[in-house]
């Protein structure tokens, strides 16, 4: 499966500003097809302009003893996920 254009740039943000794609796996949260995992941490203020311009794209966070916590972008339309350790 391809990452979505929504989350392409954010993606693009992050890898030419020194980020890496760690790992991506299909299926790996029952709410996302795809989920991208980046090496370090996201910077949220990288891609935000590119990202207001989706309002089904969101940035959260996760705080929560059950996962490691991380945070990243959530497209709504697609099912995907692009995130990173927090
Ligand atoms: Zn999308």
């Amino acid at each position: 499966m391809k990452l979505c254009e929504h989350l392409e740039t954010p993606l693009l943000v992050e890898v030419s500003g020194g980020n890496s794609i760690k790992e991506v796996s299909d299926n790996a949260w029952s709410n996302a097809k795809l989920v991208v995992i980046l090496e370090n941490k996201i910077e949220k203020l990288r891609a935000n302009a590119e990202v207001e311009k989706y309002d089904f794209v969101q940035f959260f966070e996760i705080n929560d003893n059950h996962y490691d916590p991380q945070s990243g972008y959530y497209c709504n339309k697609c099912k995907q996920a692009v995130t990173s350790p927090q």
